[in-house]
């Protein structure tokens, strides 16, 4: 078969909600990927920061191949053990206190906004329901986190939006503290800010997010859905600004490719999610926390994210290099292996460029390359991807 035969078929039967570029991807390793008539690829895109440990690791491999022979799925009416040392595990390395597993990010975040208004009610009765969250972020594609996404044009077609929650620019102390009011009960933040362009927050921001939140008795939610799992070069991108919060969500690199996500709290915010309030049918199946189980130990155990820190230095000093060359590249930003390269105009083109030269990364918010490969990404590979830039760049001007 070739890509365009396969893309025909694709064409026919699909709901055509993805604009996909023309490669039928049908194997991996490492960062290398291969399409259906066997030509290579290094990906920096990575699944958008699902494959965080490289394509088909083979700890997580090995986890899948022996949890599919013992048990695929059980329900949540019982207890299921990976599902409990994944949830030991992810405690043992952040500020929560309990954990609840379901199967996507937009799924954790629904999680969270219901138990932040049951916390809500539980302590302040209903009026206080409202959920501050930024402009340019993004939350997730189902009603309740759509809302919570603070870009217009995904909502539209899609109203009326869930009642309770206003925007607010990200940075901007001043603006959240004037939003905050009666019937506000939780500031919900991406730490750094993924699909809106990587944006990093500014010095203090989370801080003070924290001790506005601490002084009028908000919860503090963050969607670490893409910047967690060791993106950043810590294994959760909060570490980096020494600021935890009340609950948070995780879900893409979580189980190394299989479908999971979570919903992390503390102690007493969790006390209100009790027997009968939330479910998930899937959530924290024993195939998906084995694997996610098989990740997060080789994320922890396996210099991964030393290998981030390291490899990022080397990223933003080459794509540094680039800006120094080229006046059309406005910036160079990121944290770790979310990287992020704004152009004066759009970037797609680029993408394309990219794809046809043995490279997958990905264009955000119109002008900004976006850089997220596996983890174990070398120096070597990334000199190739700079070079290959280089080369695509130099014949503009
Ligand atoms: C991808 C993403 C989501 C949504 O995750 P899905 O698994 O696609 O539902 C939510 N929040 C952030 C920050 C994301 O990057």
């Amino acid at each position: 078969m070739t890509n365009e035969e396969v893309i025909k078929v694709s064409q026919d039967v699909l709901a055509q909600t993805y604009g996909r570029f023309p490669v039928v991807l049908v194997k991996g390793q490492g960062c290398k990927v291969w399409d259906v008539e066997g030509k290579e690829y290094l990906d920096f895109v990575a699944g958008i920061g699902v494959c965080n440990l490289g394509h088909c690791h083979p700890k997580v491999v090995q986890a899948i191949r022996e949890q599919a022979g013992k048990l695929l799925h059980v329900s949540n009416l019982y207890h299921i053990e990976p599902q409990i040392q994944l949830a030991q595990l992810l405690i043992k390395h952040s500020f929560a206190d309990r954990v609840f597993f379901c199967n996507s990010g937009t799924e954790a975040n629904e999680a969270a906004i219901k138990l932040t208004r049951k916390y809500s009610q539980d302590h302040f009765g209903a009026g206080r329901f409202e959920i501050i969250s930024l402009l340019k972020s993004f939350h997730g594609r189902t009603l309740g986190a759509l809302a919570a996404t603070g870009q217009e044009r995904f909502h539209k077609g899609f109203e009326p939006m869930m009642p309770g929650f206003k925007f607010v620019p990200q940075g901007d102390l001043e603006a959240m503290e004037g939003a905050v009011g009666d019937s506000t009960c939780a500031i919900f933040v991406e730490p750094i800010q993924a699909e809106g362009g990587v944006n990093l927050p500014p010095e203090n921001y989370l801080q003070g997010l924290r001790r506005l939140c601490d002084r009028r008795k908000l919860l503090l939610i963050y969607d670490e859905v893409q910047v967690g799992m060791g993106r950043t070069g810590k294994l959760f991108a909060y570490e980096h600004y020494g600021v935890a919060p009340d609950i948070m969500t995780m879900a893409k690199g979580l189980a190394g490719g299989v479908p999971i996500g979570a919903t992390l709290a503390t102690e007493e915010v969790a006390k209100s999610f009790t027997p009968g309030t939330h479910a998930a049918t899937f959530g924290g199946n024993p195939l998906s926390t084995a694997a996610g189980l098989a990740a997060l130990r080789a994320t922890i155990e396996d210099g991964i994210l030393e290998n981030c820190q390291r490899s990022s230095v080397h990223f933003m000093k080459r794509l540094e290099g680039l800006k120094k060359k080229y006046p059309f590249i406005k910036d160079v930003r990121g944290k770790g292996l979310m990287v992020g390269l704004e152009l004066d105009r759009e970037g797609k083109s680029v993408v394309t460029d990219c794809l046809k030269k043995g490279f997958l990364i990905n264009c955000t918010n119109e002008t900004v390359l976006r850089f997220i490969p596996p983890l174990i990404v070398t120096r070597e590979e990334i000199d190739r991807l700079v070079q290959a830039l280089d080369e695509i760049f130099s014949g503009w001007s």
